[in-house]
């Protein structure tokens, strides 16, 4: 599903964020994506969402060189990934609902499809009837499974999650994990960005470890640390 081919990324400032990096991600996996801040793993996702371009090497996504691609197919591509933030990136004066909407609409469907949908997704990821609630009206956990079903509207192949239990508590966290779990266990594809070294070791999934631009470590069912 995803392979990049000694991909290295230097920003115009000659800072070196990715080093002749070479990995494969197969379609259904859930990946960890770790390692110290500035290691790359933003880059990395960037690159995947093609925000941004390699200064050398090829990225490929659903088969396709997304390094070559024209740019009005890059909308397209996009449609294929759900990204889930940190920060959830809600739209504030729409309701859960409305920001689940809102995915849908911009990819074209009809207001039928939308009124079938919406509370389909908002079932699955556990908020049935908080669809009206505004986003401040919700708690943390709660604006994050909105992010999730705003990603999985529109049945992506993949989930790009950066970070996301980064603000929110353990037990929360954990509720969080057990959903891109079931996402997962549906057939999407999961790459994740953490420093949540108790998921990471808890879950027993594939680690990718970045370092200075570099893998360094790649693990089936790995940890968080390999250094004690
Ligand atoms: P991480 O997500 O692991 O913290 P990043 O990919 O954000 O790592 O950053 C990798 C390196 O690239 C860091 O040294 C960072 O300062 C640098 N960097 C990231 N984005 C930019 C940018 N837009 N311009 C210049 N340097 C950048
Ligand atoms: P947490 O356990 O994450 O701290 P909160 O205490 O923030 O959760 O929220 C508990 C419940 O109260 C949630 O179901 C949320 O939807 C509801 N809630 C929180 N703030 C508001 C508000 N301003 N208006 C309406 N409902 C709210």
């Amino acid at each position: 599903m995803i392979q990049f081919y000694n991909v290295s990324k230097v920003y115009d400032n000659g800072v070196k964020a990715l080093s002749d990096l070479t990995l494969h991600i197969k379609k259904g996996e859930f990946v960890f994506l770790v390692g110290p801040s500035g290691a790359g793993k933003s880059t990395l996702i960037k690159l995947i969402f093609r925000e941004e371009l390699p200064t050398r090497g090829q990225v490929m996504f659903n088969g396709k060189n997304i390094v070559r691609m024209k740019g009005r197919e890059v909308p397209y591509m996009r449609r294929k990934i759900g990204m889930v933030f940190q920060d959830f990136r809600l739209l504030p004066q729409k309701t859960a609902a409305e920001n689940v909407a809102f995915a849908l609409e911009i990819t074209g469907a009809s207001g039928k499809e939308i009124k079938r949908m919406v509370p389909e997704v908002l079932e699955q990821v556990g908020l049935k009837d908080k669809g009206h609630l505004l986003p401040s009206q919700m708690s943390g956990g709660e604006q994050q499974r909105v992010c999730i079903a705003r990603a999985i509207v529109n049945n992506p192949l993949l989930i790009i999650a950066d970070e996301p239990t980064g603000n929110l508590d353990p037990d929360t966290s954990w509720e969080i994990m057990k959903l891109f779990q079931d996402i997962n266990r549906r057939g999407t594809t999961i790459l994740m960005a953490t420093h949540d070294s108790g998921i990471v070791d808890t879950m027993k999934k594939r680690v990718i470890a970045l370092s200075n631009g570099c893998v360094v470590r790649d693990e089936e069912s790995g940890v968080y640390r390999c250094e004690l």
